[in-house]
């Protein structure tokens, strides 16, 4: 009877403690409401019965709804089933992973790749296996939130530098003590604002500071350098420069999963350690397959690439033209900075009765007062597409 009395008590506070912590999110204006659609293609999704114009996806190449990915991943659950039934280090790991993982550093240039179930876990996986007590973890500003966990879950002590400020991070070098070593940790091509690492400077100081670099290729695998290898290549330098490479499969590769590509003995390391990977089954083969196909197609059909590339221009050139804060940049990841988040809020809205799907981005997710709509482009957009939202965004201005 006591133990019952105790649990409905116990329980009643948490009541408590949730609904004061939904309250507080609610008065802020940030609750956030899931929305169910049904990705058609790299420009379609059906939402409420309606076909919406989808330009938020992060489906880059359109290879998630791809002929050759989609009977890559039907012939492995035929072949596999559904479910991986283990650990990559008990029953979990098949030749399709060991073949992925070659193929992958292959493609990036290093010696060696390993896959993580996210690109999040990946991250976390990363900074928890490297990072010691005495070690300091300079980190970009704007940083993936998985990089800032991983961070806050390493033993290490973090020193965050202002947003691609190459002196801020070197005055930061010079002056923080450290017993251990030195890791230097940025995204590629940043989540939120699209824009790209300085990576020359960074590989020059962590040549200086004798640090790790790891670099956070989410939204550069399959995007950017001649072959989607990533930033690196982007920028014309060898992938050997940058310590670590974290990759997606979840982004334009149009499956799941995350990887990291680097030297034989930092992945050993990791496999060997990195609890994100030794915790957790293993991918299912049917993503594995399907990732594989799409690593291919994003490799070999650079046409795809360009024809991603040319609709960013043209967007980014038809929304300034109506005299909107489009951002600059050559990344499909195009910002439109708004400021407040009940504006952006009400010009997300206008959208979607436009027909056009763009969420508006706010705090937690950006800083205070940076909110916007972040709208993507895919290999699968048109040129009618590109005017539709522009032209989208030019009637909630006349409104
Ligand atoms: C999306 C993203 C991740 C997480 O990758 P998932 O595979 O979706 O878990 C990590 N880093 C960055 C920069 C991202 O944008």
């Amino acid at each position: 009877m006591l133990k019952k009395g105790i649990d409905r008590m116990s329980a009643s506070a948490w009541t408590e403690r949730a609904v004061t912590v939904l309250e507080t999110i609610e008065q802020a204006g940030r609750t956030r409401a899931l929305r169910a659609l049904r990705v058609l293609d790299g420009r379609t999704a059906l939402r409420d019965d309606r076909v919406v114009l989808l330009c938020a996806s992060n489906n880059y190449l359109g290879l998630a709804h791809h002929p050759r990915v989609r009977a890559a991943a039907q012939g492995a659950l035929e072949t596999h089933g559904l479910g991986s039934t283990g650990s990559r280090m008990t029953t979990g790991h098949s030749a399709l992973h060991e073949q992925l993982e070659i193929a992958l550093a292959k493609h990036r240039g290093t010696d060696a790749a390993l896959l993580f179930n996210t690109g999040y876990m990946a991250n976390l996986a990363v900074m928890t296996t490297f990072a010691r007590e005495g070690d300091v973890l300079f980190s970009d500003e704007l940083n993936h939130a998985s990089l800032i966990d991983g961070c806050r879950m390493s033993r290490a002590r973090v020193v965050v530098y202002r947003h691609g400020d190459v002196s801020d991070l070197e005055e930061k070098l010079r002056v923080t003590p450290v017993s251990g070593l030195r890791i230097i940790v940025t995204d590629g091509v940043f989540s939120m604002d699209g824009d790209l690492a300085p990576l020359a400077d960074l590989v020059r100081l962590k040549r200086a500071w004798n640090a790790l670099l790891i670099v956070d290729d989410a939204h550069a695998t399959g995007v950017l350098g001649p072959r989607g290898e990533g930033t690196a290549a982007h920028f014309g330098m060898a992938a050997h420069e940058i310590d670590l490479h974290v990759g997606t499969l979840s982004k334009a590769l149009g499956s799941e999963g995350g990887y990291v590509a680097g030297a034989q003995t930092l992945i050993a390391w990791l496999r060997q350690a990195a609890r994100p990977f030794m915790f957790s089954t293993a991918l299912s083969p049917a993503v594995i397959a399907g990732a594989h196909a799409a690593l291919h197609i994003a490799a070999d059909e650079s046409e795809r690439r360009e024809r991603m590339h040319s609709r960013a221009r043209e967007l980014r050139m038809a929304l300034q033209a109506r005299g909107f804060a489009a951002s600059q940049g050559i990344t499909p990841i195009i910002p439109v900075r708004i400021g407040d988040a009940g504006a952006a809020l009400a010009l997300s809205a206008h959208l979607d009765q436009m027909g056009v799907f763009a969420p508006a981005i706010r705090p937690p997710s950006v800083p205070e007062g940076t909110s916007r709509i972040r709208l993507t482009v895919t290999a699968d957009h048109t040129r009618e597409d590109v005017e539709t939202v522009a032209n989208a965004f030019a009637s909630f201005a006349s409104r």
